[in-house]
């Protein structure tokens, strides 16, 4: 690596410009002392490692208000989230099998909030829909921070269901 830097004769203080770092001790021209010229400080790479490390940091600190942000608004946007804990099989008096999907609402948000209706729906292997069943809602409000469990028994049989999912009605 060609790197210009200075060596100062510690006798008679004169300085000179090298292009290389020499591997041999050199001689001052002015009054003949010799020694051995050292590596300088590798300053300028510290200070891009540092000023990277800076610059990544605030990146970091800007992606997480970012994403505070974000999730500030999706919690406003979306303040009730449902969520599917269990599905279950049971048979009825006919030998028909059926789905029972239980789950929860939950209020992720600040407020009290009054719950919409929850619609469970059943996909086949193609995610193509095969079902929709609104019922409603396992409370009329919920709470900041607070659950409301639901458990429902889907009236079409299991044959051709590959995924269930739930949603609150908009
Ligand atoms: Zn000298």
């Amino acid at each position: 690596m060609n790197r210009r830097m200075k060596t100062v004769c510690d006798f008679c203080k004169t300085e000179y410009n090298l292009d290389n770092v020499p591997k041999a001790p050199v001689k001052c021209a002015v009054c003949g002392n010799v020694w051995v010229v050292q590596k300088p400080p590798r300053k300028n790479v510290w200070l891009t490692f540092i000023a990277a490390i800076c610059a990544l940091l605030s990146a970091v600190v800007f992606a997480v208000a970012v994403m505070a942000q974000h999730q500030i608004k999706e919690i406003r946007e979306n303040p009730l989230v449902a969520e599917i804990s269990e599905i279950e099989t049971i048979t009825d008096d006919n030998g028909i099998v059926h789905f029972v999907v239980s789950g929860s609402v939950h209020n992720r948000s600040e407020q009290i909030y009054g719950v919409p209706g929850v619609i469970i729906i059943s996909y086949d292997e193609n995610d193509k829909i095969l079902d929709r069943q609104k019922f409603l809602p396992p409370a009329t409000l919920l709470d900041s921070g607070a659950d409301a469990n639901f458990l429902h028994v889907l009236s079409v049989p299991v044959q051709g269901v590959k995924k269930i999912a739930v949603e609150l009605e908009k």
